[in-house]
């Protein structure tokens, strides 16, 4: 079966109430990114952090999957469909997507801040909120299970991979801008590739891409319907 692994990132989740991180002059809903997802903010300031995350869990939960999530799903009626996303939300999964692999993990889920990558033991975060003082087993206080800037990305041996295997590759809504994830369209040998943003992204000249100009949803859209008019 033929192969499309979709790269998303904050773009994918913008039309469901999701804001990007890169619109908003390095500001992160009123936020400074090095005060609130670093490890030194964790070591200086983890009630803030704690607090920050709360807050965008607490917008997750309130927010449903858009309709580029849901095409998105519906191509693995048609094909073998790989996600690979920067997002830490879990809206591809409430979509119905099976395969999501979370290269910047999932605010969904804690760990003890003791806990190394790569195979931390994971928790189920309760009715939403860390609490301070909230504790794993093996007595470290619980963070979010997410990579900050500054911190190792376990999984891009593995995104690779996918990349490089993928029939078709399909980039949704990212800027490019963040390494070492921005740095899987480098792995791409799939002559079939589409780009989706309204925006302008910057990808690798000797890359092949057709570019969407527009939002996820009709972006995703008309991709369905030219994937699924002739299945590939
Ligand atoms: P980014 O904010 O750097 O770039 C967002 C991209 O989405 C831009 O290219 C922009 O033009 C495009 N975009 C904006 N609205 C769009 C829409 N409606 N449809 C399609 N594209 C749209 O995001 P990034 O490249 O993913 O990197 C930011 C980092 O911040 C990532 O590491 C990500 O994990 C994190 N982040 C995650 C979330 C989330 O989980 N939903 C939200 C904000 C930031």
């Amino acid at each position: 079966m033929c192969k499309i692994v979709i790269f998303t990132g904050a773009g994918i989740s913008e039309e469901s109430g999701i804001r990007t991180f890169r619109g908003n002059n390095g500001l992160w809903e009123e936020y400074n990114i090095e005060e609130v997802a670093t490890p030194q903010a964790w070591a200086e300031n983890s009630k803030l952090v704690l607090e920050f995350y709360n807050k965008r869990r607490k917008q997750v939960i309130e927010s449903e999957p858009n309709p580029a999530h849901k095409y998105i799903a519906e191509l693995e009626k048609f094909y073998e469909v790989e996600i690979i996303t920067q997002n830490i939300d879990d809206l591809h999964e409430r979509a119905g997507s099976s395969k999501v692999l979370h290269l910047h993990g999932e605010i969904m889920k804690s760990k003890s801040e003791f806990d190394e990558e790569p195979n931390p033991k994971l928790y189920d975060v309760k009715n939403g909120v860390i609490q301070w003082g909230e504790r794993a087993e093996d007595g470290g206080q619980l963070r979010p299970h997410v990579v900050w800037f500054g911190e190792p990305v376990p999984l891009m041996m593995e995104a690779e991979k996918k990349v490089r295997e993928a029939d078709i590759f399909v980039v949704v809504g990212t800027s490019l801008n963040v390494y070492p994830a921005a740095g899987l369209v480098y792995y791409v040998q799939s002559k079939d590739n589409y780009l989706i943003d309204p925006n302008v992204v910057k990808v690798p000249e000797e890359i092949p891409f057709k570019v969407f100009s527009e939002k996820a949803s009709l972006g995703m859209k008309r991709l369905y319907e030219e994937l699924t008019r002739t299945s590939k």
